[in-house]
């Protein structure tokens, strides 16, 4: 029988490899990197659902590439709203980063269909729970609005950016009003109930 120790010992070997990968937290990562490639096989979101609620796009002074100090442009859109109002992610995807920078101060970085970043930046706090690696619907609270980095002494707004590959793009023409989602309640209860 000597088949049947070589096919346990085989067995042995890939549960302390899989017990590894989970502990060490390595499968996480190999998920994300597999959710990540197959972004990048898709082609990006030609529209982009507005981050803020009960918001219109006409209601944002377009300040793409306007003068920001000496040799910096406005690599974005500043969307103004009260203070903690929440911010939603614009694309489907994943979270891809979480982190305070100096410009940007508290920041989510979103990656998107075709490898685009979305990137949200002076929140004034981040949505509990959020972790690098979660998948995000245009359903997904990411954060709330704030003034932190560079924002601080302006009234509060959420900087909006749009990376490729080659640079920074224009997100206004390509965001759309949110409409109330009466249909996707329905979807939510058939899944719950299949679950
Ligand atoms: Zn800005």
């Amino acid at each position: 029988m000597r088949w049947v120790r070589s096919l346990f010992r085989i067995f042995v070997m890939l549960a302390v490899i899989g017990f590894l990968l989970v502990i060490t937290g390595a499968s996480d990562k190999m998920l994300f990197y597999a959710h990540v490639a197959r972004l990048y096989t898709q082609s990006p979101d030609t529209r982009l659902a507005m981050p803020l609620e009960n918001l219109s796009k006409k209601g944002i002074a377009d300040t793409w590439q306007a003068p920001r100090g000496v040799g910096r442009r406005h690599e974005g859109q500043d969307i103004f709203a009260p203070r903690g109002t929440p911010i939603l992610s614009a694309t489907n995807g994943f979270i891809y980063k979480i982190g305070e920078n100096n410009l940007g101060g508290q920041t989510v970085w979103v990656i998107g269909a075709g490898g685009r970043v979305y990137y949200y930046a002076h929140l004034d706090s981040y949505a509990k729970g959020i972790a690098v690696g979660d998948r995000v619907t245009t359903r997904t609270v990411l954060g709330y609005v704030g003034t932190t980095g560079n924002a601080q002494g302006t009234p509060p707004h959420l900087h909006f950016g749009v990376y490729t590959a080659t640079g920074a793009i224009n997100p206004l023409p390509l965001l759309t009003d949110r409409i109330a989602p009466v249909v996707m309640k329905k979807k939510e209860t058939l899944v719950s109930r299949k679950a």
